[in-house]
């Protein structure tokens, strides 16, 4: 049996996560946690009984409180809320699927209790993996991926000598703007951007999949998670996402994963692992795809991923700006504030500003971005 901590229960990750459980008897949620969605988070109680569930929100608190005063599942919220359920005692795995880097906190504390991280939450490892990765090497605890891309590289070293491996091959779909060119992309809309062709995800990490941004911050987790300098992990664009990436080994074999692209395979195989157990997925059927096709990525259009790579380059506090000014920008365009193209411009001037701190701590990684969010407020007027 194993017991679940779900943080984001109520998000495209979370859901398909639920979706999980639901055919495993063997899985047991003991923890659920999501932001403000009230309504699901009952539901969802309801239906798995939790000891405990999160609302992030504090106004929501008491909502959620009366909604649940039938039963005797403990209603938290706020940071304290999900630092509490990412150590439960009874929870033996914490899926980190909450977006944003938001999910630091959480994560620092799932480790630090010795659970296992199953980890969807890409935007914790980019800004604070030099903290993270070592954290969970001292405490012995097993970080598995359930990004689809990471996964498959997870999946593709299965028995493989780390330095057997020569470079890692990450896939990227392109997005819904693929082949468009920068005078064309002005124009976009947050709807068009929400159009992905073959992945159906949260908005914000759509967004992200949109000006590519997504694939250098895939870039940058997989630094982390395999060990590996970014000089030696390549880009290649393959429209169809049924290579869901891929390992180089020393001697030039290549060994991929393949599959239909669904979330579901990468987060069953981080909560089975090192078990496969039997999904009903829809099946690859290689002659009904017949063509598999492969692109360089156009860094220059999508300037997001160039300066996503500048950032890992820099390390130290600029993933965090990176991130963080990301994180804000998205948030601007999704409520029309902001423009498509100008997602790029706001991480480049955020970057540009920023003075690197070389091995920032959790408080100055919180404090930049705090720093890089108030920067982007004022240059837009926003008030805090
Ligand atoms: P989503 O927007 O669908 O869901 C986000 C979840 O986080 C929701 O349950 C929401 O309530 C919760 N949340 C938001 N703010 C919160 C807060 N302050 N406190 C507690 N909970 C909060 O996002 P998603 O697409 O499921 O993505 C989640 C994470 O997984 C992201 O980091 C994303 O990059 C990563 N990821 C997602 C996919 C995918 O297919 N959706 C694939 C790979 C990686
Ligand atoms: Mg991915």
């Amino acid at each position: 049996m194993k017991n679940l901590a779900i943080l984001g229960s109520t998000g495209s990750i979370g859901t398909q996560t639920l979706d999980i459980v639901r055919n495993n008897k063997e899985l047991k949620v003991s923890a659920l946690a999501a932001g403000s969605n009230t309504a699901l988070l009952e539901e969802q109680a309801r239906e798995f009984h939790p000891s405990v569930v999160v609302i992030y929100d504090e106004t929501k608190w008491g909502e959620l409180k009366d909604r649940l005063s039938d039963t005797d599942i403990r209603v938290l919220c706020k940071m304290e809320g999900l630092l509490e359920a990412a150590a439960l005692p009874e929870a033996d795995t914490v899926v980190a699927a909450v977006v944003g880097m938001i999910g630091i906190r959480p994560a620092i504390a799932a480790i630090e209790s010795g659970k296992t991280l199953a980890l969807a939450n890409k935007e914790t490892l980019v800004t604070a993996g030099h903290l993270i990765m070592p954290l969970a090497r001292k405490k012995g605890v097993r970080i598995l991926p359930v990004d689809s891309e990471h996964s498959a590289i997870f999946q593709s070293l299965n028995g493989e000598k780390r330095d057997s491996v020569e470079t890692l091959i990450l896939t990227a779909s392109g997005g819904p703007f693929r082949g468009k060119k920068e005078q064309e992309l002005k124009g976009m809309t947050a709807e068009d951007a929400l159009r992905h062709p073959n992945w159906s995800m949260g908005q914000k990490i759509t967004v992200d999949s949109a000006t590519l941004v997504n694939k250098g911050l895939e870039v940058m987790e997989a630094g982390w998670l395999f060990d590996m300098p970014v000089e030696r992990i390549q880009v290649v664009v393959h429209p169809q996402s049924i290579i869901h990436s891929a390992v180089e080994f020393v001697d030039g074999a290549v060994i991929a994963q393949l599959g239909m692209p669904d979330m579901r395979l990468p987060i069953q195989y981080a909560l089975f692992y090192p078990e496969r157990r039997p999904l009903n997925i829809r099946r690859l059927k290689l002659s009904e795809i017949r063509e598999l096709t492969f692109e360089e990525p156009d860094t220059v259009t999508f300037r997001g991923f160039y300066l996503a790579m500048e950032a890992a380059k820099g390390g130290g506090s600029l993933p965090t700006v990176f991130n963080a000014a990301n994180e804000r920008a998205v948030s601007l365009f999704l409520s029309k504030r902001a423009s498509f193209t100008d997602i790029a411009g706001i991480i480049e001037y955020c970057m540009e500003k920023h003075s690197v701190i070389k091995e920032p701590s959790l408080e100055e990684i919180l404090y930049t971005e705090a720093e890089t969010r108030r920067l982007i407020d004022e240059r837009y007027g926003i008030r805090a």
